[in-house]
């Protein structure tokens, strides 16, 4: 047409900029990663805005989270010059679940100024259901209860849809009928629960089929990004707001790419991307081949470990982005995890005198217990780092909970802790007793532990509650006495034990529970560097003082989980070991579908760097309280020789000398040092009697001495998807 093709086109390739251009009927970019699919979208917004087929508040553009969508505004409002009036319909399947409910709750039955229950406003909430129903709410927890009505609710089935299957599945067949009944109780509430953002839109869309229309005249435009990760309900959801009269194109822009779909075990349907074409005639198929985000060695590495799933879509993925001076992924092993967190702690400092910042920095972990050790080490270094998608390590429930047990012991007058945990487990202390507590120690100017101590001497309490609170005491006392004399990380142990705190999460059938009792023994771990008690106390008061300044250079700290979408120029990949990545539950639960799951975690984990990516293992790590020595990861195996080295090991174990560790600590390190420096493994392998030569001789020894040893394959740039 002659006129001047805007700045923002100009450096798209030919498949992004007909992705952008194709406005009219729906599209499916399908591409894998660092392809440029979210920059498609945004520019794709800009393009639409730009050139007027729409008002900002015309586009439904749903985004991962929110932190995504907040920078997609910021890029959008880059493109289009600032001239962006707001984006009000850009965000998460659930800010704008309710946005749309605050609009028409009413026709479910709720009032504007409906609350949003958190998980644990949900557990009470069926709790007393389950009580009322006269049904035993140990024999049918009211977690697990919960954990069903949400996967019903991802399938986007109401109490009315669920099969007869799974509602006997339940309370004797009584879960159907408890489905029912929450929904209702929720209505009286005034209240719903995250399930119902989606839930409700689209009860509501189907019975109001003008309301709809009305939503169909106002979308001229939708997009939806990571769309792999997308669950039955909102592909549901999706599909009614996409619906068009016969004849009228579904401006529909998709895409995701089905090696990144990592939340299966939230519900998410890997399906909705091979379902697209079908449901969406006529749908444009896009794929994007070039990635524009990493260095050869790095996409080679997780295309070559993502081939060894089945049942992938297929995908071919090359990169302009190589230089001679690029680096190949670097494998390091380490003795154990504290050594792993002092040896990337240096590596980054290393980093940082060559001018490298922080915020380019991340360490993606498979489970977020591993946090622990590397804010421990940064605080220690002065680094600075945030913690991404989740609390800091020593902010978590059960870790704040388990301390104030610990500050109570140590100082009998630290009221907080007192209050924190004298009702947790439930022991029968609510807030009656606390608040009798509180008055009787104020007005004598006592610690509430003391006024604890006088009051049960007195009537004051109900005979029921002063019986639970001697024997709180007496254990306190008990543990106090002990704080001089027992290894202060036995006490630890014992103090979690006795006073029930354990058993609490043991019993819980939450969904969190099992990573809650791992973080619990990462905990009792982490003080064994401490000499005491207080020492560990002190310094657990330092991390918890430590800034997260929102402005300042600091390295990422998050799960794998987490990180989808993001790049950082460097990426750290700490932990890759059997039994934690692959993650052990996810073998146990889904078999190979878990397996494949983690492999594609892996893959997400290796493609976030843009430059260097230093995967770490470690040969000792505690797993359920022991000292276990551990089998690096199979997906170490899995790697190719052409882009990944084993790293040089002098480093890393020079630190045992600084660390002033005992001599026999480092002896025990060494076979497995030697096994990994070129000369050593030949060594290593003359050698197969020892032990643990022979652990890393027949499974990862192999894997070893094709890593980085091979002869250099052919430097091809296209890497196969399959
Ligand atoms: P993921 O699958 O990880 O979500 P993605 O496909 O969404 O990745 P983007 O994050 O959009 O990829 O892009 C990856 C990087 O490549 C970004 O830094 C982006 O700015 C850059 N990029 C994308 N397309 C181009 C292009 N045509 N020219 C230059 N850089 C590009
Ligand atoms: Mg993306």
């Amino acid at each position: 047409d002659g006129g001047k093709r805007p700045d923002y086109l100009a450096g798209l390739n030919p498949e992004q900029t007909e992705a952008v251009e194709t406005l009219e009927g729906p599209v499916l970019v399908l591409a894998g990663a660092g392809t440029g699919k979210t920059r498609v979208l945004t520019t794709r917004i800009a393009h639409i805005l730009n050139t007027g087929r729409a008002f900002s508040s015309q586009i439904l553009a749903v985004t991962f989270t929110n932190k995504a969508a907040r920078e997609m505004k910021e890029r959008i409002a880059l493109l289009v010059g600032g001239a962006v009036e707001g984006m009000p319909w850009l965000g998460t399947f659930h800010s704008i679940g309710v946005k749309l409910l605050r609009r028409h709750g009413e026709l479910v039955g709720l009032r504007s100024n409906f609350t949003i229950l958190d998980t644990d406003d949900v557990v009470r909430l069926i709790k007393q259901l389950i009580q009322a129903e006269g049904l035993d709410d140990k024999r049918w927890p009211a977690k697990q209860f919960a954990g069903m009505i949400d996967t019903w609710k991802n399938k986007g089935l109401g109490p009315a849809d669920i099969p007869e299957g799974d509602a006997r599945a339940f309370a004797n067949g009584r879960g159907r009928d408890l489905y029912f009944a929450y929904q209702a109780r929720l209505t009286t509430l005034n209240a719903c629960d995250f399930g119902d953002l989606l839930m409700h839109p689209i009860a509501i869309f189907r019975k109001y089929p003008d309301l709809l229309k009305e939503y169909h005249g106002r979308f001229r435009y939708i997009l939806v990004d990571e769309y792999q990760d997308t669950n039955t309900a909102q592909y549901m959801w999706l599909r009614l707001l996409a619906q068009r009269p016969k004849g009228e194109p579904q401006n529909v822009c998709c895409v995701g790419d089905d090696d990144q779909s990592i939340y299966g075990w939230r519900g998410a349907e890997v399906d909705n991307i091979l379902r697209f074409e079908k449901d969406f005639p006529g749908a444009k198929v896009i794929k994007l081949e070039r990635n524009y985000r990493s260095t050869e060695h790095i996409l080679g590495a997780a295309a070559h470990l993502i081939a060894h799933n089945e049942g992938r879509l297929g995908k071919t993925l090359f990169t302009d982005r190589s230089d001679p001076d690029d680096v190949k992924v670097q494998v390091h092993a380490s003795w154990d995890s504290e050594e792993e967190a002092r040896a990337i702690g240096e590596e980054i400092e290393q980093l940082q005198r060559g001018k490298h910042l922080l915020n380019d920095m991340a360490i993606l972990v498979r489970a977020s217990f591993q946090m622990r050790e590397f804010e421990d080490r940064f605080v220690t270094l002065g680094l600075n780092y945030r913690v991404i998608g989740g609390p800091r390590f020593y902010e978590r429930l059960e870790i704040r909970d388990a301390m104030a047990y610990f500050r109570l012991v140590a100082q009998a007058s630290d009221d907080l802790a007192f209050e924190r945990i004298i009702n947790t487990p439930k022991r029968g202390l609510g807030d009656t007793t606390v608040r009798a507590l509180h008055d009787y120690a104020r007005a004598r100017d006592i610690p509430m532990l003391a006024a604890a101590a006088d009051i049960i001497e007195t009537d004051e309490l109900k005979p029921k509650a002063r019986k639970a609170l001697f024997d709180v005491i007496q254990s306190f006392r008990r543990w106090q006495e002990l704080l001089e004399n027992t290894p202060h990380t036995e006490l630890a142990e014992q103090i979690l034990e006795e006073s029930g705190y354990t058993d609490m999460w043991k019993n819980d059938k939450s969904a969190e529970a099992p990573s809650r009792l791992e973080n619990l023994k990462e905990l009792i771990r982490s003080m064994e560097s401490f000499e005491s008690m207080r020492g560990f106390l002190e310094h657990v008061s330092l991390v918890m003082d430590a800034e997260t300044n929102e402005n300042l250079d600091a390295v990422s700290i998050m799960t794998l989980h987490s990180a989808k979408g993001l790049e950082f120029d460097t990426v750290f990949l700490p932990g890759w070991e059997e039994g934690l990545f692959p993650h052990q539950r996810s073998l146990d639960e889904s078999g190979r579908a878990g397996l494949e799951e983690e492999r594609r975690l892996a893959y997400v984990g290796i493609t976030r760097a843009k430059h260097r990516c230093h995967i770490w293992f470690v040969s000792n790590r505690r797993i359920h309280g022991l000292w276990q020595s551990t089998l690096p990861s199979r997906f170490l195996d899995e790697l190719p020789e052409t882009h990944v080295e084993v790293a040089e090991m002098e480093q890393s174990y020079g630190g045992y000398g600084r660390g002033g560790y005992g001599q026999s600590r480092f002896d025990k390190a060494e076979p497995f040092a030697n096994s990994y420096s070129t000369p050593g493994w030949k060594r290593a392998q003359a050698n197969k009697t020892d032990a643990t030569r022979d652990n890393w001789g027949t499974r990862s020894g192999h894997a070893v001495e094709r890593i980085g040893y091979g002869e250099s394959g052919p430097k091809g740039r296209t890497i196969e998807g399959e």
